[in-house]
C-alpha cells in the first residue's frame, strides 16, 4: 500500500509492508506513471524511521452526499436523481492518527465514514467506462460534519469545511474491488456503521463521469463517495476508527478547540 512520508527533510512515497513493519522506497513520481504498479528503488526503511504524512495533498476534495440508500432513509431524504456534489477545502485534510478539532461554533458534530478515491492524472470529461484509468487508488475518510450548521446554513461550506474535517488514510490501496467492500465505523471501539460499498446509489465510475463533466480533477484530488447509515455525534475525547476491507483502519481522536 502506498504511503507518503517525510524523512531527513524530504517527502517521498513508499510501499508499506505491514507484516514486516517496513517501507520500500518508491522511485519517482507516482502520479506520472502509466501504470499503478509502483517501481521500487530497492531501498527499505523501518516504519519507525519515517514521519508518515497525509496520503495525498489534494487541490480539492469533492464529496458526494446521500449516496447510500440506508443513509438517505435515516436522514429522511430522497436519493438524488444525480450525484449531489459539495466541496471540502484542501486545508481540512489530516492524516491517520491526527486529531479532529471540535469547533466552538457547533453543538452537534457528526462522523461519516466513507471510501475515498484518489485521482491519478488530470481528468476532464471522462466517460464512466474509462474512469478506472484515472484512479490512483482508494483510502478511508471521515466526512466530519457540523450537523447543526449544515441545517442552519443551507450551503454546506462551513458545516463541512473546518480545519481537520477530512481525515484521510492510513494508506492508498491501488487495486480494489471497490463495488464490494465492507466499511465499518467504530466510536471508542463500539460499532456504529457497518455496511458495504455495494449499497452505493451512484457507483464510482459514474461519479467520476459526473464530476469531470463539470470540473477538471487534478492528480491527488480526492472524491468522498458518501456514507452508509449509522451516522451520529462525536464528543471531545472520542476515538473514531473507519475500517475498509482491503485498505486498513483510519483512526482519529476528537479534541476541543482551544
Ligand atoms: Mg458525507
Amino acid at each position: 500500500m502506498i504511503i507518503r512520508y517525510e524523512r531527513n527533510g524530504k517527502t517521498k512515497h513508499g510501499w508499506y509492508v505491514q507484516e514486516e513493519n517496513k517501507v520500500r522506497v518508491i522511485e519517482g513520481d507516482i502520479y506520472k506513471r502509466t501504470t499503478t504498479k509502483p517501481v521500487m528503488t530497492g531501498l527499505e526503511l523501518s516504519y519507525e524511521e519515517i514521519n508518515v504524512l497525509t496520503p495525498c495533498t489534494p487541490s480539492k476534495i469533492i464529496c458526494i452526499g446521500t449516496n447510500y440508500k440506508d443513509h438517505a432513509e435515516e436522514m429522511g431524504k430522497q436519493v438524488p436523481p444525480e450525484p449531489l456534489m459539495f466541496f471540502k477545502p484542501s486545508t481540512a485534510v489530516i492524516g491517520n492518527g491526527e486529531e479532529i478539532v471540535y469547533p466552538k461554533q457547533t453543538e452537534n458534530l457528526h462522523y461519516e465514514g466513507e471510501l475515498a478515491v484518489i485521482i491519478k492524472k488530470e481528468a476532464r470529461n471522462v466517460k464512466a467506462e474509462d474512469a478506472e484509468d484515472y484512479i490512483l487508488g482508494f483510502t478511508c475518510a471521515i466526512d466530519v460534519t457540523a450537523r447543526d450548521l449544515q441545517q442552519k446554513d443551507g450551503q454546506w461550506t462551513r458545516a463541512k469545511g473546518f480545519d481537520t474535517f477530512c481525515p484521510l488514510g492510513p494508506a492508498i490501496a491501488p487495486k480494489l474491488d471497490y463495488n464490494d467492500l465492507r466499511i465499518t465505523t467504530t466510536i471508542n471501539g463500539e460499532v456504529r456503521q457497518d455496511s458495504n460499498t455495494n449499497q452505493m446509489v451512484f457507483k464510482i465510475p459514474q461519479i467520476i463521469e459526473h464530476i469531470t463533466s463539470v470540473m477538471t480533477l487534478l492528480p491527488g484530488d480526492v472524491i468522498l463517495t458518501g456514507t452508509p447509515s449509522g451516522v451520529g455525534p462525536l464528543q471531545p475525547g472520542d476515538e473514531i476508527s473507519v475500517t475498509i476491507e482491503g485498505i486498513g483502519t483510519l483512526t482519529s481522536r476528537v479534541v476541543k478547540a482551544e
